[in-house]
């Protein structure tokens, strides 16, 4: 069953489902160009996302084999996991930011057990209770992306992409990812969103652990949020979910949206020292702490250490020197 329409300005936008997950699906747009077809983003790399690629691009009357490039919003499997799939069906060029295809390259490059290695060793130096890391030991999940999917292009700030008698200007909206990109279609009004802006959920924007890298995701992600304000665009078409009516005033509610949960970080501080994991522990989140998985809540420590990070940088709080696991405390 193909899930594929013509959306008005020359857009079909396609429906590929990611088996399994809660989000659903990954909204791929196709457009003409002048070899075929350019797609923004490509979904995720399965049998059944295959089938919903291929046979909603035939409903449109076009055929995978016609796809003359991939432009990618980012590294994550749900948007670079067909592209070798697709590659090898059409021979098109597969384009991401040079930030995002470094971690790309370590995404596929790194086993399982690195991975896991390196996890264990985040949880440790975030102070997560032993119990907590042997449960996520046991449902680490494995990464559906492979090598064949690596980008063959990079896609720089400014770029246009030609399309059937206009371009598609890439925007770097760095945040969700470090090489996050989005893609305006100046003529039409209207902004790719990949990741970076949707309707009806908040992006995960998130830092590793410890040491708390210098890359400040969160200041990243808010100052990418300006910026799509400054384009002066009224439409925005995410990755995830509906499209977006009022995107300037989709991103306040974001930046809204994020500067609640610092000021909220902040009076849970209160006088006390505590470590990464306990700023996780007392934030909000969608279900009670206790109730959330354990990827889950791995993906809510990420978020944590984004906020603390910036709250670091805020200079409202800092790490107490030597400790270990690191605690932080009310500058
Ligand atoms: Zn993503
Ligand atoms: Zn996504």
């Amino acid at each position: 069953m193909s899930d594929a329409a013509a959306i008005g300005d020359g857009i079909f936008q396609i429906s590929v489902p990611i088996t399994g997950s809660p989000i659903g699906n990954t909204l791929v747009y196709a457009m003409e160009s002048p070899r075929g077809l350019i797609l923004v983003d490509a979904g995720w790399n399965d049998d059944n996302a295959w089938d919903g690629l291929t046979s909603g691009l035939e409903s449109i009357g076009h055929s995978i084999s016609d796809v003359e490039g991939v432009v990618l919003t980012h590294f994550h499997p749900d948007h670079t996991g067909l592209c070798g799939r697709v590659r090898e069906a059409s021979g098109a060029w597969i384009a991401m930011h040079e930030s995002d295809h470094v971690l790309f390259e370590s995404m596929v490059g790194t086993s399982s057990d690195e991975r896991l290695t390196a996890g264990k060793a985040n949880m440790i130096a975030a102070g997560a209770p032993l119990a907590d890391i042997d449960e996520w030991q046991g449902a680490t999940p494995h990464n559906p992306t492979s090598r064949e999917s690596a980008p063959d292009r990079i896609l720089v700030d400014g770029e246009t992409i030609a399309l059937a008698g206009r371009e598609l200007l890439a925007v770097h909206t760095p945040g969700h990812t470090p090489g996050h990109v989005s893609f305006l279609l100046p003529t039409s009004d209207i902004l790719f969103t990949g990741d970076h802006v949707l309707q009806k959920t908040t992006p995960h924007v998130g830092n590793f652990v410890y040491p708390l890298e210098v890359r400040d995701a969160l200041a990243e992600f808010l100052d990418s949020l300006r910026r799509v304000q400054t384009l002066g665009v009224t439409r925005g078409l995410g990755a995830h979910g509906l499209s977006i009516d009022d995107l300037a005033g989709r991103a306040d509610e974001l930046i809204d949206h994020h500067e609640e949960r610092l000021d909220h970080l902040y009076d849970a501080f209160g006088d006390e020292q505590i470590t990464v994991w306990q700023v996780a522990e007392r934030m909000k989140w969608y279900k009670p702490w206790a109730a959330i998985s354990p990827l889950g809540k791995t993906m809510a420590l990420s978020e944590a250490a984004a906020h603390l990070r910036h709250l670091v940088a805020r200079n409202l709080v800092a790490q107490v020197p030597d400790s270990s696991p690191a605690v932080f405390a009310r500058v």
